[in-house]
């Protein structure tokens, strides 16, 4: 790769604690590989681009993201290139480090060189290389993160911010089909707020309202426009798509609208589809649509697009009290296809003809 200017402290781990993983035994966020990339701002620049052994932060009780909330995060994944095993191949990364800023300037936060947010990954990936599994659906998940760090109390934007990369070996996230609730009491965003921003408050306000929802089974919530409770948006950490018929419809996202997240799992997936040629329409899609179609049979599909899932196919929608069982996973062959494609590209099985991958 090219050698950008960017110089990065690094620091490796007297002893890795790798030999105490089992592999085939990798539930998600558990687990953390021996290095982090971090660098912080300050007097208005980034600086201090170290990679350091894995390990706790020393904060002040006053650091200001903890009061104000001004976190956001990224989330992506790298596989081992089930062709050439010594190769690492990561997934669109270039987006995350375009999203992240995007969530930064919503926030008010600093924007982070793309440069350094590619160089960081990039070493930092090279290092803890062994750290990447091998193992059947699983993959090395990546969370790059920035918090404000100022050690004041008083409200404004924070001076001083950290960024930094940890990751983590893990295994399938959703072992089955998901139940989800279409929720029309709580919300997570609204328009004009924070929704299309990878922001930790989002996740913040989602907790009760999901917590609820897993007391009366369901797994994950369907979001619904916070004004008319009418239009499905998202899912907790998903987009979602609706196969009705031979069609493929799908909630808008940024520019047309600011409360859902612009999941990089979703533009893929819509690539591959319209590739496949299948008709997909980006539009709004009303709780009366897809209740009607579950109903009458031409709900054919379901399912959520995101990096830690990939492709969730949901098994039951609950309205209103009522649940809607969704056909069989095994007759659902359009979204069978599509995750196929991607995972083969993601892992290296079928070649990437549109640079979404990423070799280390
Ligand atoms: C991260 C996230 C997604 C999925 O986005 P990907 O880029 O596909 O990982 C969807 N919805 C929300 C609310 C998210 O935070």
């Amino acid at each position: 790769m090219q050698d950008l200017a960017v110089d990065i402290k690094i620091t490796q781990t007297e002893q890795s604690r790798l030999p105490q993983i089992d592999f085939n035994d990798i539930p998600f966020g558990k687990h953390y590989s021996d290095h982090m990339f971090v660098a912080d701002y300050k007097d208005g620049k980034w600086q201090d681009l170290r990679i350091v052994p894995y390990s706790d932060f020393s904060l002040s009780p006053t650091t200001s993201a903890l009061h104000y909330g001004q976190a956001i995060f990224e989330g992506l994944k790298a596989f081992r290139n089930e062709k050439n095993p010594k190769e690492v191949l990561v997934f669109r990364p270039e987006d995350n480090a375009l999203r992240l800023n995007e969530s930064a300037k919503r926030m008010c936060m600093p924007e982070l060189p793309t440069e350094i947010f590619m160089q960081g990954l990039h070493k930092l990936l090279d290092l803890d290389r062994k750290w990447v599994p091998d193992t059947q659906g699983s993959s090395l998940y990546i969370r790059p993160f920035m918090f404000a760090t100022d050690a004041f109390l008083g409200m404004r934007p924070s001076n001083t911010y950290t960024f930094a990369i940890v990751t983590g070996p893990a295994g399938v996230y959703y072992s089955k089909p998901v139940n989800v609730k279409v929720e029309k009491e709580y919300s997570r965003t609204c328009a004009g707020g924070t929704g299309f921003a990878k922001v930790a408050g989002n996740y913040a306000a989602s907790l009760l309202p999901a917590k609820l929802a897993a007391e009366q089974g369901y797994d994950q919530l369907l979001w619904t426009d916070s004004s008319e409770h009418k239009y499905i948006e998202e899912s907790g950490t998903m987009n979602v798509m609706f196969q009705i018929n031979d069609t493929i419809v799908t909630a808008p996202t940024v520019p047309v609208e600011d409360t859902i997240l612009r999941s990089i799992t979703r533009l893929s997936v819509l690539e591959i589809l319209e590739g496949m040629g299948l008709k997909v329409e980006e539009r709004r899609v009303s709780v009366a649509e897809i209740i009607e179609a579950a109903k009458n049979g031409t709900l054919k599909d379901a399912f959520g697009t995101g990096t830690a899932v990939t492709i969730a196919p949901i098994a039951s929608i609950g309205n209103d009290g009522e649940k809607l069982e969704l056909p069989p996973v095994e007759s659902r062959t359009v979204s069978a296809k599509v995750k196929e494609t991607l995972q083969g590209i993601q892992r290296g099985l079928i070649e990437d003809t549109k640079g979404w991958v990423y070799r280390i």
